[in-house]
C-alpha cells in the first residue's frame, strides 16, 4: 500500500459526541421534568418539520432559547426531554412547520435546515448533537398521532419518548432506522457513486436501509451489488453517526470487493466508478483537476473514505 498522506487534523463527525447526559430516569418523574423546566438554566431547540429556528448573532447564530422565549415564538406542539447539561435541562420544542416557515419574515431569527446549519457551520459544533436528537425524535411525533394497531389518538408519555394508545393500550416508542454506508476496496482503489441528489461534483459511499431481518454486513453486500454490481467479501465496520433526515443511523463500513466490473443500477445512481488513491487525496484536499469532491467533514462519507487513506482497513 502506498504511505498514508498527512491530511491534517482530524475533523468532527457532526451530530456526534453529544454533551448531554440524556438522563432517562427523570423522563418518568414529573416533579423533576416541572423543576427543570422552570429553572432559569433551561435551553430549548426550536424546530417546525425541517426548519430549525435560530436568533441571529455573530459570529455564530444562537441555537437555543428559554423556555419562555419560545413559548413567545409559536405554540408548542410537543416538547421532548432532551437531557442535562451541567445540570440544567435540554428541550426540543416542536412548533408547527408553518409557524416555523412564517418566522422566516421575522428579521431577528434564521431559520433554515439542520443540513445547512451544520455544513456552513452556523452554530457551535456542541449544539449539533442535541439539535439531531430533538429533531429526529420530534419528527417522530409530527408522523406518529395515531396509534399503528388501532387508530386512535395517542398521547405524548414520558417526557416526549413514548406515545400510549389509550384504547388498545399499546406502547409506541420513537425509532431509528439503521443505514449501511460502505466503502468498496479493491485494493489501492475504492469505489464511490453519484446520486443525482448530490451538488454536480460531488462522489460519495454507496448507502442503503438495512432491510429487516437482515446484518449490517449482508446489508453491505446486497446495497453494493445492488447498485453497483460489485460483489464483496468481508465487511468491516468503522463508525456511526446519527443522521436526523428524518431519523436514521449511519453505519460506516469498508468492504472487501471481489469483483471489478461496475454495472450501475440507473435507479438508484447516476454513476459509479472506481478511485485510485492519488485521486481520492486530491479530492479530500479540495484541488482535483476536474473539480470533483468528498462529501463534508460533517458526513460520515468523508471519514470512511479518509480512514482508508490512512490506512484502514487493512484487508490485505
Ligand atoms: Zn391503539
Amino acid at each position: 500500500m502506498s504511505p498514508a498522506p498527512d491530511l491534517g487534523r482530524k475533523p468532527r463527525l457532526g451530530y456526534t459526541e453529544s454533551h448531554l447526559e440524556r438522563a432517562a430516569e427523570l423522563r418518568t418523574d414529573a416533579a423533576a421534568m416541572a423543576r427543570l423546566a422552570a429553572d432559569a438554566g433551561a435551553g430549548a431547540y426550536v424546530i417546525g418539520g425541517d426548519l430549525m429556528v435560530l436568533k441571529k448573532a455573530a459570529p455564530l447564530n444562537q441555537a437555543m432559547f428559554s423556555l419562555a422565549q419560545a413559548r413567545e415564538l409559536a405554540p408548542a406542539g410537543t416538547i421532548v426531554f432532551l437531557g442535562l447539561h451541567q445540570g440544567a435541562g435540554r428541550f426540543g420544542f416542536g412548533i408547527a412547520p408553518a409557524a416555523a416557515e412564517a418566522l422566516k419574515a421575522n428579521e431577528e431569527f434564521l431559520v433554515t435546515d439542520l443540513r445547512s446549519i451544520a455544513v456552513q457551520g452556523l452554530v457551535d459544533a456542541e449544539h449539533l448533537p442535541p439539535m439531531a436528537e430533538a429533531k429526529a425524535v420530534l419528527h417522530w411525533h409530527l408522523r406518529h398521532r395515531y396509534c399503528a394497531n388501532c387508530g386512535a389518538a395517542t398521547l405524548v408519555v414520558q417526557a416526549g419518548w413514548r406515545r400510549d394508545c389509550p384504547a388498545c393500550k399499546a406502547e409506541h416508542f420513537p425509532r431509528t432506522d439503521p443505514v449501511v454506508i460502505m466503502l468498496a476496496i479493491d485494493g489501492e482503489r475504492c469505489l464511490l457513486g453519484r446520486s443525482p441528489r448530490f451538488v454536480p461534483s460531488m462522489w460519495s459511499c454507496l448507502a442503503g436501509f438495512v432491510e429487516p431481518g437482515e446484518s449490517i454486513e449482508d446489508a453491505v453486500r446486497r446495497e453494493t451489488r445492488e447498485e453497483a454490481g460489485i460483489v464483496c467479501g468481508r465487511v468491516k465496520y468503522l463508525a456511526s453517526q446519527p443522521w436526523p433526515f428524518p431519523s436514521s443511523l449511519m453505519i460506516g463500513c469498508f468492504a472487501e470487493a471481489r469483483t471489478r466490473e461496475i454495472v450501475v443500477d440507473r435507479a438508484e445512481l447516476e454513476d459509479a466508478r472506481w478511485f485510485e488513491r492519488a485521486e481520492i487525496a486530491a479530492m479530500l484536499a479540495r484541488k482535483h483537476d476536474g473539480g470533483l469532491t468528498t462529501p463534508p467533514p460533517v458526513a460520515i462519507a468523508h471519514h470512511i473514505i479518509r480512514a482508508w487513506m490512512e490506512g484502514e482497513p487493512g484487508f490485505d
